[in-house]
């Protein structure tokens, strides 16, 4: 069994990247960062303070996150793919991310979902924390404007009305919330593969995954 831990901050294309080398290489898929934007979204919507960790830790811990096949994600009985997208439920995502309470509740899960299974799991600690001993590990980066500008096409894409130069500094502060948190922050593992996308179109980045892997699971 092979897990493949995808890394990198926002925009490094790793959600794209690691669904379409999943489909390509057979595996299954685990996008973690929308756990955490879906307990986000029930804290949101709970009108609790998001880095209030004694009210936010019940509720990730009641909110049943499951995929389906599809790659949809459901608390409980509702679909919540469609809202965590937002440009807010990314910066909620990554305040509640912060709780030591709830990263250990959400690695937990996933670390039981990727056990004996062929997996593609993408996030921030993939390969340093949730799975450290992972056959593979990428980090995707790529310089910070051509993030920005990615994320204003999907958020652009979804009928949000996005300003670069919001997104830019939204972007920002996220990869410093998550880089300098002290659980699990974001940084490459020492024995990750690091794929610069910035001049790179999706296929070329999906292709050189697909090739690491090969690579890696041949030897
Ligand atoms: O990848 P995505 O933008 O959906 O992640 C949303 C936020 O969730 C990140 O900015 C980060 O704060 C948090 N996250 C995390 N650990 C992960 C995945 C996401 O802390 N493994």
């Amino acid at each position: 069994m092979t897990v493949v831990a995808i890394d990198g901050p926002v925009g490094s294309g790793k959600s794209t990247v690691a669904r379409m080398a999943a489909q390509r290489l057979g595996y299954l898929y685990l996008d973690t960062g929308a756990m955490y934007r879906a307990v986000g979204l029930l804290a949101t919507e709970a009108g609790v303070r998001l880095d209030d960790e004694a009210a936010v830790v019940p509720i990730a811990a009641h909110a049943e996150l499951r995929f389906d096949g599809d790659g949809r994600l459901f608390a409980g009985d509702r679909d919540v793919s469609g809202l965590i997208r937002s440009l807010e439920m990314g910066a909620a995502a990554s305040v509640v991310s912060v709780l030591p309470g709830v990263r250990r509740l959400l690695v937990e899960r996933q670390r039981t979902l990727g056990a004996g299974a062929d997996i593609v799991m993408e996030g921030r600690d993939i390969g340093t924390n949730v799975f450290p001993g992972a056959e593979v590990k990428v980090f995707l980066t790529a310089r910070p404007e051509v993030r920005a500008a990615r994320r204003a096409d999907e958020l652009c894409a979804k009928g949000e009305e996005v300003d670069v130069d919001e997104v830019l500094d939204a972007l920002l502060e996220r990869d410093r919330r998550d880089s300098e948190r002290e659980v699990a922050p974001l940084r490459k593992a020492a024995d990750a593969v690091e794929v610069d996308t910035s001049k790179l179109s999706l296929d070329e980045v999906v292709a050189a995954v697909v090739a690491i892997v090969r690579d890696k699971v041949a030897s």
